[in-house]
């Protein structure tokens, strides 16, 4: 055995103990860590000939990277929607390592199993029922991929073919409608081999970016009996919109439709009794996107894709080879996303919706939004600040005086918060998104005392 290897074993325990104490020093300064930095540059080194053992590895990346990495973890990032890593969560996915099992399928191990116990626990808290069936996947991107790859197949079985088999020329025209869909929706359409030209975007009502159903049924009614896709959005990035899932989902009795639904983040309203209703008509759902990595704080990288077309799956990812077996009626995981050996990345979700349940991860949804409540009450009295949307969930969408992206520079700058710009209804804009588990009433005055120093 190569020396350092052979090192590295004897001492594991020692090393697995520095490593456990370098991580604690990071957790412990993470509430000072700046919360973005400017990506410095660090300058390439050459590929190692000899090693250096863990111990110097450790030393290395303490030196060479740790200085540029940004306190995206901790509770005053609200760029995007990240979320962070809860302390279970977290021991979650060091024991996913630790184990490394392949949760591809079932021979040798349970895991798969306890990753079909995740998805149905999960299944339960967004209110879906038996009739979905789920996976894990890296990423709300390739959830919304699943989903519009099961749907393509269901385009083609109502045509009489199997697209799985014939590709998708074999389609013929594709229609597919949605009102304010996610950019992974459109990237998702050209990985198809759809294209993203082929998404037909249908007017929103006024003011709002939730789909005028009316005008999503003129353009089915159009098709004369053709089926389509419809994606529907149940929490939009800008505003936190939902479409009305249930009226689109009572559109199916006049016209047929695969009915999928990305519900990145929006779908932890289910959590709150006081939004869930806003995820009305999400059970009607062919195919659901539910990002983990954003709101169920489980470290990257982590998403499930639920459908209640399971052998429509199977006929798009099933892999056939002697040694891999068949599916059967409860299909290995390889059989049903695009990976075949598979990280078991449900361990994370486990871990934390055991330690703390349902009521735990209520609260946290529910912390989160009553935040963004609050600050979206106090920015408008900086002056020149106005909100161009009211706070719907837990992201808050603002116009400031000036330049924006001058604007994000100085909030960044102050270290203590990280906004994201954007456009929203032709303003420039920023917005400001909460979703991880640590941010407290202190961080929302941290919060707004940089951005008064920001922009003023
Ligand atoms: C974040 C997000 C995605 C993409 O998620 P990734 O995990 O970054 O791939 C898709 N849809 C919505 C609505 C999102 O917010």
């Amino acid at each position: 055995m190569y020396r350092h290897l052979a090192d590295d074993l004897a001492a594991f325990p020692d090393l697995l103990e520095s490593t456990r104490r370098f991580a604690e020093q990071v957790l412990a300064g993470l509430d000072n860590r700046p919360v973005a930095r400017q990506a410095a540059v660090v300058p390439p080194d050459p590929l190692p000939r000899a090693g250096i053992g863990l111990h110097g590895a450790l030393d290395r990346f303490a030196d060479r990277w740790e200085p540029g990495f940004s306190g995206s973890a901790g509770p005053r990032y609200l760029g995007f929607v990240t979320g962070g890593a809860t302390p279970a969560a977290l021991a979650g996915d060091w024991l996913t390592s630790t184990f490394d099992q392949n949760a591809a399928s079932a021979g040798d191990s349970c895991a798969a199993d306890l990753e079909r116990e995740t998805v149905g626990w999960l299944r339960q808290a967004f209110g879906l029922t038996d009739e979905h069936t789920g996976a894990f996947v890296t990423g709300a991107t390739m959830s919304n991929f699943v989903g519009l790859a099961i749907a393509r197949e269901w385009l083609g079985r109502r045509r009489g073919v199997s697209v799985a088999q014939a590709g998708v020329q074999a389609l013929g025209d594709i229609h597919l409608f949605s009102g304010t869909p996610h950019s992974s929706i459109v990237k998702s359409l050209s990985m198809l081999g759809i294209g993203r030209d082929r998404l037909q975007l249908v007017p929103v009502q006024a003011g709002r970016e939730a789909v005028d159903v009316g005008r999503l049924a003129e353009a089915l009614d159009a098709l004369d009996g053709r089926s389509a896709i419809v994606i529907a959005n149940a929490g939009t990035v800008n505003t936190v919109d939902f479409d009305d899932l249930r009226a689109i989902a009572s559109l199916k009795e006049r016209y047929p439709f695969w009915l999928h639904v990305d519900a990145a983040f929006g779908g932890f309203a289910a959590l709150s009794a006081h939004h869930a209703g806003l995820l009305d008509g999400l059970a009607e759902a062919d195919s659901i996107c539910v990002d983990l990595h954003k709101w169920l704080n489980v470290p990257y990288d982590a998403a499930v894709q639920f459908t209640r077309h399971r052998d429509l799956q199977v006929a798009v990812f099933a892999n056939s080879a002697a040694y891999l077996g068949a599916p059967t009626d409860n299909p290995d995981y390889l059989h049903l996303t695009p990976e075949n050996s598979r990280r078991l990345r449900a361990l994370a979700a486990w871990f934390t919706l055991t330690a703390y349940g349902l009521d735990g991860h209520r609260e946290m949804v529910e912390r989160n939004i009553a935040s963004a409540r609050r600050l979206g009450e106090r920015l408008p009295t900086i002056p020149g600040v106005r909100l161009l949307a009211p706070v719907r969930l837990n992201v808050v969408c603002f116009a400031v005086p000036g330049n924006v992206a001058d604007a994000v520079r100085a909030i960044a700058e102050t270290g203590e918060v990280f906004a994201t710009p954007t456009v929203y209804d032709n303003t420039p804009a920023l917005r400001l998104a909460f979703s991880n588990w640590r941010t407290s009433e202190t961080d929302e005055d941290r919060i707004f005392a940089a951005l008064h120093k920001a922009l003023t």
